[in-house]
């Protein structure tokens, strides 16, 4: 009955439509680039009526062959994602590899299957940046996604690093800093970068602040990167003339990392530049029974030229007593012998390091000068001085990094631009 209604009011509502339209004639113009279209109101209305017809048959048929059920099946959904996990696997295989191409195109097939994916984007952002290429929109799409953001700084931050651009990645250190506050690894990044651009105030209190996060620094970094620091500030205190408070730094430096020798260096020079060789042979003494190298050696020889060469013999080898198996200590034990003519001491000193395989060049070098100097013989030291040729070299102080040489410590690698990586070795 209700529906007899409807049809009724909806044949009544036509029947005066039509009427009025009869009523009410009229024209719809249609003008398009020079052509014209002209036709009454009433085709207008039909077209219109056949439409929208056309429209809800689509609909019907849409609905009848059950089209929006197959799309979303479960197992067609699920033979999808199958297909795809497929193709990233592949993309996944070929990324380690290092054929990116590869990687890009079955990246880009599940792409195609998953849709705007960020586990998808972000293996096409590292294979795109990977295989050089500079314009990396998936980065860009990425970087809009507050969650999916420092993911994409990191990748920056690295290409940063790897160009050794200390200058661009200390303000994107930085801003990363201000959400992620007690992250290790940008709290240690953010320390070696001012560090690496040798600012060394700046440094220090961000390695403070590395220290106060656990895991951020290695605990047995800790006590040798707060010498370097200190030594380095040392070295700008010396620089302004202010000496006492170099002094105390170095001495900061020295309890911080007891066998840092450049520390020990610096601190000997100064008291020597006050006068002051006792407290400098103290100072020596001390470094010299943690570690031994030729600066040392060096510095230790040449502390008092006025003394004789007895006199030295007899304070160096209280020294190098302390640390007997060493090879720097028979170096130097042996050059001061042979100045004081203690023939036997210095023998016995080098024969040591032939004995312990532990023999370098220097080594022959003074049984050369031993057999020059006691014996006059050179045809003996001709030999020794043609196995020196031959024989393993010397300790220096190179860059771990880079591998360039260096005459002495840098806190920075003039070559590689690197913090703390001279050593000597
Ligand atoms: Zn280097």
């Amino acid at each position: 009955m209700v529906r007899l209604t409807f049809y009724i009011i909806l044949a009544l509502f036509f029947a005066f439509g039509a009427a009025w339209i009869s009523s009410n004639p009229g024209q719809v113009l249609i003008t398009w680039q020079g052509w014209e279209v002209r036709f009454s109101i009433a085709v207008f209305i039909m077209l219109a009526i056949f439409y929208f017809l056309i429209i809800w048959s689509v609909l019907k048929l849409y609905k009848w062959l059950n089209i929006a059920t197959y799309l979303g099946n479960p197992k067609r959904l699920a033979a999808k994602r199958q297909k795809a996990n497929l193709d990233l696997d592949h993309a996944w295989s070929a990324y380690a590899l290092g054929d990116y191409k590869e990687a890009i195109k079955f990246a880009l097939r599940a792409k195609s299957k998953l849709g705007e994916d960020h586990n998808i984007l972000r293996l096409l952002a590292s294979a795109t940046e990977a295989s050089g290429e500079t314009n990396n929109p998936y980065l860009e799409t990425l970087g809009k996604s507050p969650q999916s953001a420092p993911w994409v700084q990191k990748q920056q931050l690295d290409h940063y690093i790897q160009d050794k651009s200390w200058e661009a990645a200390l303000p994107l250190v930085n801003s990363m800093l201000e959400t992620h506050t007690s992250n290790g690894y940008l709290l240690k990044m953010a320390f070696l970068l001012l560090a690496r651009l040798g600012k060394w105030p700046e440094s220090y209190q961000a390695l403070q602040n590395a220290l106060q996060v656990k895991g951020a620094i290695v605990p047995s970094e800790k006590g040798h990167l707060k010498a370097v620091i200190e030594y380095c500030l040392a070295l700008e205190k010396k620089a302004g003339g202010q000496k006492t408070e170099s002094h105390a730094l170095l001495k900061a430096a020295l309890k911080n990392d007891s066998s840092f020798a450049p520390a020990a260096l610096l601190s000997a020079q100064l008291y020597i530049e006050q006068n002051d060789k006792k407290s400098a042979e103290k100072t020596l003494a001390a470094i010299w029974k943690k570690t031994q190298n030729k600066d040392l050696a060096d510095m230790i020889a040449d502390l008092n030229p006025q003394e004789s060469a007895n006199e030295t013999f007899r304070r160096i080898k209280k020294i190098t007593d302390t640390t007997p198996k060493s090879f720097e200590a028979n170096h130097l034990l042996a050059k001061v012998a042979i100045s004081a003519e203690h023939w036997p001491d210095a023998e016995a000193a080098l024969t040591a390091n032939i004995n312990s395989n532990t023999a370098t060049k220097t080594t022959y070098e003074l049984l050369a000068l031993l057999e020059r100097r006691q014996k006059n013989d050179e045809e003996a030291a001709q030999k020794y001085l043609t196995l020196s040729d031959s024989a393993s070299a010397d300790g220096n102080w190179t860059c771990t990094e880079c591998k360039t040489d260096s005459t002495h410590f840098l806190p920075l690698c003039p070559n590689c631009r690197e913090f703390d990586k001279i050593t000597w070795v």
